[in-house]
Order: C-alpha cells, then sequence, then structure tokens
C-alpha cells in the first residue's frame, strides 16, 4: 500500500530519493513467512520505515543529496538501519536531503527540492525535508532522521508531524555520513507521539562502534508516550525565544499551548537562557569547523564521483575538479568558513570563543533545568515560507533554527509537537520541548498530553 501511495504521489512530493521496491517487498514477504513457520518477530515486524539517505545502507545507493556520492553503494549498514532491519521493519527507501544535511529546506540537495504536502509550493523543512514529508504524505508511517541543529524539529513543525532529537550519544552515529559529529543525532520522525517513542526505541541504545555512544539503557520512552501524564511537571518558557521575527501566528498557538499545559496541571514558570541569543552565531562556527575536517574524505579516491581521471590530471587536480563538480555552493561555504575559522592565527578568535559560548549554553540549561523539568518554545519562528524564498540568502535560511540549535550545542534531548494551524495562512506550528540529558521520556510525557 505505501508503495503505490509513493507511485501515486511521490512525483509531486519529492520525499523519495532512492525507493528499494524490491528489497522491501522482499522483507515484507520474509515477515510474513516468519510470521506462518510461528517465528519470534521483531518489536516493529512488517512496519514501513522510510530512512534519511545520510545512512549507509548496504547495497542501496546513499547520496546524502549530493553529486559527489552519486553512484556509491555502501557496502555496510548504518547501526540504525541494522536496528530497523532486525526489529523486522520493511525499509522503504531513502529520502531527500539537504546536502550533507546543511540546510532548513531540503533545497540545497543535489537533486532537487521536496514539496510541503500541505502546499507543494512551501519548504518541507531542512534538513530532513524528504522524511518528515514522506510522512506527512503517507508515504511511510515512520521514517528516520538526523539533527544537527534542528533538521529533525524543524521539519516537523513545518509539516505538522513529531519529530525527536534524542539526548546526544543515545543513538549510534556509525554508518551516518559526519557533518558535524559533536553535534549530529539520528532520531524518528512520525505522525503521533507514541509511534515516535516506538521508533526510538528500536533504533537507540548503546553501540560499540560509537565511541559517543552512552553506555546506558534508552529511557522508557514507550512507557511515558502511554501516560502523558503532566501534572506536577514544572514547565519553563524560554523568554529568550519570542519577540522580532516570530510570526504571531506561531506564538499564539505556542501561547495556547502553554495554557493548555498549565490546566492540565502542569506548573509553568518564566526561564531566561540569555546565552541562547548567541547560539546560532557559534553554531556556524562550530559546525562548518567540524565539517571542513570531516569533508576531507571526500577526495575522489575513496568514494563515489571521480572528476578529470584521464590521464592528464595529477591526483591533486583530480580531487579538486571532483570537489569543484561535486559539491554545491552551501557546502563549499561551509568548508571555507571552517578552515577559515579554525586556521592558525583564527582559531582562538573564532573556534575557542564559540566553544567558550557553547559552554555558557550548557550552563544555561543546567540552570534552568534545576528549576523546572523540561522548557518550552516554538520549534522554528515561522511556519513553512515559499521555495525559492531564502534560497540566496543564507541568514535568513539559518534563523529556521534558532530555537532548535541551543540542544545540539549542550547534547540534551528536544522534540517537535503540532500545536495547531496558524491564523495567518493555516499553515502546522510546531511546539518545541526541551529535557536535560538521558532525560528524553519526559519529551514524550509532555508531547502525549497534547495529543
Ligand atoms: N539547518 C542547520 C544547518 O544548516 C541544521 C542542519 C541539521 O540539523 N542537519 O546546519
Amino acid at each position: 500500500a505505501h508503495l503505490a501511495r509513493i507511485d501515486a504521489v511521490d512525483e509531486k512530493v519529492h520525499a523519495f530519493l532512492h525507493v528499494d521496491r524490491e528489497g522491501a517487498l522482499a522483507k515484507a514477504r520474509e515477515v510474513d513467512e516468519k510470521r506462518a513457520r510461528g517465528e519470534r518477530l521483531g518489536p516493529l515486524a512488517g512496519v514501513p520505515v522510510a530512512v534519511k539517505d545520510l545512512f549507509t545502507t548496504e547495497g542501496v545507493p546513499t547520496t546524502v543529496g549530493s553529486k559527489i556520492l552519486e553512484g556509491w553503494i555502501p557496502p555496510y549498514d548504518a547501526t540504525v538501519v541494522r536496528k530497523l532491519k532486525e526489529a523486522d521493519v520493511v525499509i522503504l527507501g531513502k529520502t531527500n536531503m539537504d546536502e550533507f544535511a546543511m540546510g532548513s529546506s531540503t533545497e540545497n540537495s543535489a537533486y532537487g527540492p521536496t514539496g510541503n504536502p500541505w502546499d507543494l509550493t512551501r519548504i518541507p523543512g531542512g534538513s530532513g525535508g524528504g522524511s518528515s514529508a514522506a510522512i506527512t504524505a503517507y508515504e511511510a508511517p515512520l521514517a528516520i532522521g538526523t539533527d544537527t541543529g534542528g533538521s529533525i524539529r524543524q521539519p516537523a513543525a513545518v509539516t505538522g508531524t513529531v519529530g525527536v532529537k534524542p539526548t546526544y550519544g543515545g543513538v549510534s552515529r556509525y554508518g551516518m555520513v559526519a557533518f558535524s559529529s559533536s553535534l549530529d543525532q539520528a532520531g524518528p520522525c512520525a505522525r503521533t507521539v507514541l509511534d515516535a517513542a516506538l521508533l526510538h526505541s528500536v533504533i537507540g541504545g548503546h553501540d560499540e562502534l560509537d565511541s559517543t555512544s552512552i553506555d546506558q539503557p534508552v529511557p522508557d520512552v514507550v512507557a511515558a508516550a502511554r501516560n502523558g501524564e503532566v501534572s506536577g511537571l514544572r514547565v519553563g518558557v524560554v523568554k529568550e525565544f519570542r519577540g522580532e521575527g516570530y510570526q504571531a501566528g506561531v506564538l499564539q498557538r505556542v501561547d495556547e499551548t502553554v495554557e493548555l499545559l498549565r490546566e492540565l496541571g502542569a506548573e509553568v514558570v518564566e526561564v531566561s537562557c540569555p546565552s541562547f541569543t548567541k547560539a546560532l552565531a557559534a553554531y556556524y562556527l562550530i559546525a562548518p569547523s567540524e565539517c571542513s575536517s570531516n569533508l576531507a574524505r571526500f577526495d575522489a579516491m575513496r568514494y563515489g564521483l571521480r572528476v578529470g581521471d584521464d590521464g592528464t590530471h595529477s591526483a591533486e587536480e583530480v580531487t579538486a575538479l571532483t570537489r569543484e563538480a561535486g559539491f554545491g555552493d552551501e557546502v563549499k561555504r561551509r568548508v571555507m568558513l571552517g578552515t577559515y575559522a579554525l586556521s592558525s592565527g583564527y582559531y582562538d578568535a573564532y573556534y575557542g570563543s564559540a566553544q567558550k559560548v557553547r559552554t555558557l549554553i550548557t550552563r544555561d540549561f543546567e540552570r534552568a533545568f534545576a528549576e523546572v523539568d523540561v522548557l518550552v518554545s516554538p520549534t522554528t519562528p515561522t511556519t513553512a515560507f515559499p521555495i525559492g524564498e531564502r534560497a540566496d540568502d543564507p541568514m535568513a535560511m539559518y534563523l529556521a533554527d534558532l530555537c532548535t540549535i541551543p540542544s545540539n550545542l549542550a547534547g540534551n534531548a528536544a522534540m517537535s509537537v503540532p500545536c495547531g494551524l496558524a491564523e495567518e495562512d493555516g499553515l502546522p506550528v510546531g511546539l518545541q520541548i526541551v529535557a536535560p540529558a538521558m532525560a528524553d521520556d519526559r519529551l514524550y510525557r509532555v508531547g502525549a498530553a497534547l495529543e
């Protein structure tokens, strides 16, 4: 049914870069046979899932939305993909994304943009717009995304779906094509909070193959999603995330939802996190710095595209020609920014300062979580904007992640849940819920209370 739905709508939505029809049908048949034999099945047996094209999938193309990996077929599965297979999930295919997960609209994909199913002329968010659009358009019930600065939560907000960035280290990064290793985190995209919890519980947990993986059990997110009790819970509204640049209709829905939490018995207080206003600036030094190092591996020798290998060019020239042709503008911009920020003489002024801001942001969270159990704010300042509107203005694009970035810098857990449609344009609004590290279950409790 989902493959038929993809056939019917994906030409318009363009959520998928690759549909693994044979693989999906083979797995579905395998699940049926196992069931017929009375064999033990995995916890999500037969449930279709779409996977962001940033995870390696054995035998299935993985492009990261970039021409530089065109034609590359990974020889191994990412841990998340392995866990999905062990849970007997049916993997439908790979979803569209901004090239190397750099962007907030999916317009930076080398393979063309994805449309927001609410209005195909608008962006579905990014970088994981393909995953969120796929579940919004009923092409898949569940999807996997990755969130370095908001790429699961912001697409969830603008498509009216649920997206979770688990605690950093809660889900293995093994087999994720690295963008900014200290920020990247995989997580679930779903239409309901309980669906997200079920997927989270399957992909989470310790992995020896990821040195930053936390060696503790996954918080009981499924029980929390079934519980949904917020009576007595202390909720902090982040004071800094409103004002200029925030759409009135977004703030209105967020305020109403906070009121609803109060009615449900939560204790609501205003909390100030002054360093959050510097998060965007710090992120755009740290993320490009790490990216400039991570993307050095795309040298035309190891993977995918190779340009100019005709016997007339040196190895260095082949690398340069391949990068010139294979990387898009935003990727080049980030690599140049990062290389500059890390260079001798500038390191302390830029990268070093950004790391200090990162520490201040972590302290703001620590202070806040001494007083409250969760923090809430809009997920993103506006609803889905038209495709093309911010494409030539990187600064305007970066502002979409104003509210989501602090949690990546501090490594704690965060979720976006739908909280209605904005009055002025009828488009979905997301509420962001933030919890301390390894308290991911709190997100699900609050999210479930609001459904
Ligand atoms: N939009 C942010 C960026 O461009 C975040 C991306 C992400 O979370 N992968 O870097």
